[in-house]
């Protein structure tokens, strides 16, 4: 029988922790978000700035391309001009094919990276395949570091892909990152320095390989979906696919890999990341507002308009919000478009309001802690209901910084 948590998932599926640069990945700590950059890794200016961005936005731990000399020359510049800006997030080093020779070429980047990704499909063939892992192995051990050995269909070991049906295909993708990892044991690397991945591109594959996975071994586990693809449909298959597994109690760090739109913000990978968790109750990273999807009811456009307006403040807010009133993250804010669900979800929240829908009389009763509070109207109901809700804030939360 499974065991359940307060919030409705399984108990955790028990792994070794790894210490990621400070960050704790597995044993039973917080499922950590995690994005990589899309940078030139050769820029170092461009590189740190996103990693920064990607940082302040909630990522904690950031990984990056190291393909080439160039790159792993930037490494250390790189990790110079984020410890200039105050941003402290653990960096991964990201090697297919020549990580061996350039972590031994880059000494200083060897250094400066938090943990080395290796992909075991992507360091070469037979006898010069062990050599090249090995050689990483021993640089992770001789540097301290641990690794994530990550495996992804795309690049399964040659040896193990003459094996065709799906189900033996899970087999193979399993078998490569679980044989990796003994030998990278074997090799020296202890059992909690070792995090794992197995990404697919489908969904019931992920779920099928990670559940495997999760049932033959302990150490930490990294979950994703890899190329899971443009906007709505690379955030809803990467949810289905992690949100069951999480369910079950597997994943002890989450990336989703979401291909950006041209000029897109990189950060939407991370955000994704934060509210799944946050809507699953395994974590709370900031307000939740809980907003109506609008109806005929609704016939203009002030509802969409309030509901993306505190959505923005509260992200704009946040960081500063989070320094000033511990516990913040746990307010409930509602946004409703008109009185049939409005008051009644309102007064589930610690602030709500409900506009007033078509035919209504155009006032906006305000409900804090379950209570009607006031009434706004008038063409200032948006900027006064954001005031409402900082000094909500400062009253709530500021009381409790000053204890
Ligand atoms: S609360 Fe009102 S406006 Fe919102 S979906 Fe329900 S009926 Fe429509």
């Amino acid at each position: 029988m499974l065991t359940r948590t307060t919030t409705g998932q399984s108990e955790r599926h028990a792994t070794l922790a790894v210490n990621v640069g400070g960050v704790i990945v597995g044993g039973g700590a917080p499922i950590v978000v995690q994005s990589m950059t899309n940078t030139d890794t050769a820029d170092a200016e461009g590189t740190a700035q996103q990693i920064a961005a990607l940082a302040r936005a909630g990522s904690e731990i950031v990984r990056i391309t190291v393909d080439r000399d160039e790159a792993a020359k930037a490494v250390p510049a790189i990790r110079e001009r984020l410890l200039r800006m105050g941003v402290r997030v653990p960096i991964v080093g990201d090697f297919h094919y020549n990580g061996h020779t350039l972590l031994t070429d880059y000494p200083a980047c060897a250094e400066a990276l938090d943990k080395y990704r290796i992909n075991p499909g992507n360091v070469g063939f037979k006898d010069k395949k062990d050599r090249q892992f090995s050689a990483i192995i021993d640089l992770a051990l001789k540097h301290n570091k641990p690794v994530r050995i990550g495996v992804n269909w795309g690049s399964l070991d040659q040896a193990l892909l003459t094996i065709p049906a799906r189900a033996v295909m899970h087999e193979a993708i399993v078998q490569s990152a679980l044989l990796s990892a003994e030998r990278a044991e074997e090799l020296g690397m202890s059992a909690d320095r070792i995090v794992i991945s197995a990404k697919v591109s489908a969904v019931q594959d992920l779920i099928a390989v990670y559940t495997l996975l999760a049932s033959r071994c302990r150490y930490a586990l990294h979950l994703g979906l890899t190329e899971a693809g443009m906007g709505s449909k690379g955030i809803v298959a990467s949810s289905a696919a992690m949100g069951i597994l999480l369910q079950a109690g597997i994943g002890d760090t989450i990336r989703y890999s979401l291909t950006p739109e041209p000029g897109g913000d990189r950060t939407l990978e991370v955000q994704a990341a934060q509210e799944l968790l946050q809507t699953m109750g395994l974590r709370t990273f900031m307000p939740i507002v809980a907003a109506c999807p609008g109806c005929g009811r609704t016939t203009s456009t002030v509802f969409q308009e309030l509901a993306r307006d505190v959505q923005t403040m509260i992200r704009e807010r946040m960081p500063e919000w989070k320094a000033r009133y511990p516990g913040v993250e746990g307010l409930n804010l509602a946004v409703m478009g008109c009185i049939v669900n409005g008051p009644g979800e309102s007064k589930h929240a610690d602030i709500g309001i409900s506009l007033p829908g078509t035919g209504e009389n155009p006032t906006a009763p305000v409900f804090i802690d379950g209570k009607k509070a006031m009434t706004l109207r008038g063409p200032d109901i948006a900027k006064d209901f954001k005031a409402i809700v900082e000094d909500y804030i400062e009253k709530r939360y500021g009381a409790r910084a000053a204890e």
